[in-house]
């Protein structure tokens, strides 16, 4: 029976991350993944709908392509030439992942890891079975979609994000359940393509987690492009057919039918903590099944550990990599520290693009702030304006007594790729005074977060 120093069962975002830099830090390694290296984000979420999103943008582009002086006849959407693309983008991504593990001298194997007391992990392969034996054991088996039960639980109608991602025909019509990251980027590339999209959200509005200016920009833009939202909705009644799904939604008072070719469910995600063997070794899980953890990711029981989907954190690749990474620097006696969830990102990659980190206006105040905010819209940025992209706004909101960010809320071109300037101001407790002093490239989207620190000030320059 062999000895590892660490084994990990999963290897998404959470458990391949953790595996390398483990092996960096010299420790024996070995990850277990029952189906893909890189989990869902790497082969069934983010890598492949930013593939199928940017098809998307193209093709809007494309469409307005005489706007920039450009002629072009016959465009027109292939799907399954962009779900091609989609699927050898992540593969290809996935060929990474095999080949950073083999220059780290991480070992893997491919099967199914069952967890046993006395730091074991039985795996089950497709040849066989062995149980080895480690120091430390981390869980990160990762997510699945939550189900609605008023749904079937197969039904070729009745979709997740899995599903919604290699249709083979474009659906005339589609109800997306949820108003979240998955359902308003999926809105987003059905309506791009010309499919009749209804968005419901049981929350009063959409992407509720963001600002609420966030939300109405987002529910107007989804609006102009023709996109159905009902917000405070819920579904009461669904008709399940071979050929369709009829709903019955009530919202804000009233009944509304919705008839749709195809029904996308996505309502949050729910921990893949079952049938991995937690009982028997006494692993303490929440009722909603997350697997509780102190801030080194250590579980109740010497020696194991999780990370990323399983924890009650939230569901994100960017936090199941730092999550791993602090885990095992931990198990290595390096000096670390722990994770601060106030300043993690969040980004969605619909169009316009939104990203956040920090507060909200709403949760500042409530938190007891006096705060100040600056905001610069993309209308008054010439490089917006050059790009043919002037919507959306940069947010910040800022504490009055000693001007430090507390959030920052962005919707707009580019802003995911723009939210990581904030993110360092913020662990650095920078100041409004310190950004508008920063000297930002011109003409850049960027300079929108100087010119809102200048708003924040009282004295913007081009508003
Ligand atoms: P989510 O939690 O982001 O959104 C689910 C939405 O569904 C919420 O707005 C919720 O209010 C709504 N909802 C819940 N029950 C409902 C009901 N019965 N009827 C109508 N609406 C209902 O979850 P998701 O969009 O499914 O994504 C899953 C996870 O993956 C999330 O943690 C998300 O952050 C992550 N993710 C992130 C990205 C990204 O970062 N771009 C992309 C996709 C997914």
């Amino acid at each position: 029976m062999a000895e590892y120093d660490v084994i990990i069962v999963g290897a998404g975002p959470g458990g391949y991350v953790a595996g390398i830099r483990a092996a960096q830090l010299g420790l024996k390694t070995l990850v277990v993944e029952k189906a893909h290296l890189g989990g869902i984000c790497l082969n069934w979420g983010c890598i492949p709908t930013k593939a199928l999103l940017k098809s998307a943008s193209l093709l809007e582009e494309m469409r307005q392509a005489e706007s920039y002086g450009i002629q072009v006849e016959g465009v027109r959407p292939d799907l399954p030439a962009m779900i091609r693309r989609s699927r050898e983008v992540a593969q290809h991504m996935n060929r990474g992942i095999a080949y950073l593990f083999k220059k780290n001298k991480v070992e893997w194997v491919e099967g199914e890891g069952y967890l046993l007391p006395g730091r074991r992990v039985r795996i089950q392969m497709k040849d066989g079975q062995e149980e080895i034996a480690a120091k430390h054991i981390i869980i990160a088996t990762g997510a699945r979609p939550r189900h609605l039960p008023i749904f079937p639980k197969e039904h070729e109608r009745v979709l997740t994000y899995k599903e919604a991602l290699v249709l083979d025909q474009l659906p005339q019509s589609i109800a997306i359940i949820g108003a979240g990251a998955i359902g308003v980027e999926f809105a987003y590339f059905y309506r791009a393509l010309g499919s009749e999209v209804t968005l419901i959200e049981a929350m009063p509005r959409i992407v509720p987690l963001e600002d609420e200016e966030v939300s109405k920009e987002l529910e107007r833009a989804f609006r102009r492009s023709g996109i159905r939202v009902l917000a405070d909705a819920r579904v009461e009644e669904a008709q399940v057919g071979n050929s369709g799904i009829a709903l019955k939604v009530h919202t804000k008072g009233k009944e509304e039918k919705i008839e749709a070719e195809y029904v996308l469910v996505a309502v949050g995600v729910q921990p893949n903590t079952e049938n991995l063997g937690l009982e028997a070794i006494g692993i303490q899980r929440s009722e909603r099944g997350h697997i509780q953890v102190n801030e080194w990711y250590q579980t109740n029981v010497e020696g194991y550990y999780a990370i990323g989907d399983v924890l009650a954190t939230p569901a994100l690749a960017h936090v199941a990599s730092h999550e791993g990474i602090i885990c095992v620097e931990k198990i290595a006696g390096e000096e670390v520290r722990p994770m601060d969830y106030r300043r993690v990102p969040a980004c969605t990659y619909c169009q316009p693009e939104i990203a956040s980190v920090g507060l909200t206006e709403a949760a500042a105040r409530q938190q007891g702030y006096d705060v100040r905010v600056g905001k610069f819209p993309f209308t008054a940025s010439g490089k917006a304006r050059a790009e043919g992209h002037p919507q959306g706004f940069v947010k910040l909101v800022f504490d009055k007594k000693y001007g430090e960010l507390l959030g920052v809320h962005m919707i707009g071109p580019h802003v995911t790729e723009m939210v990581a300037e904030l993110v360092v101001a913020m662990n650095l407790e920078t100041t409004e005074a310190e950004i508008f002093q920063s000297v930002h490239p011109h003409p850049t989207l960027s300079e929108a977060i100087m010119e809102a620190a200048g708003s924040a000030l009282g004295h913007p320059i081009h508003i």
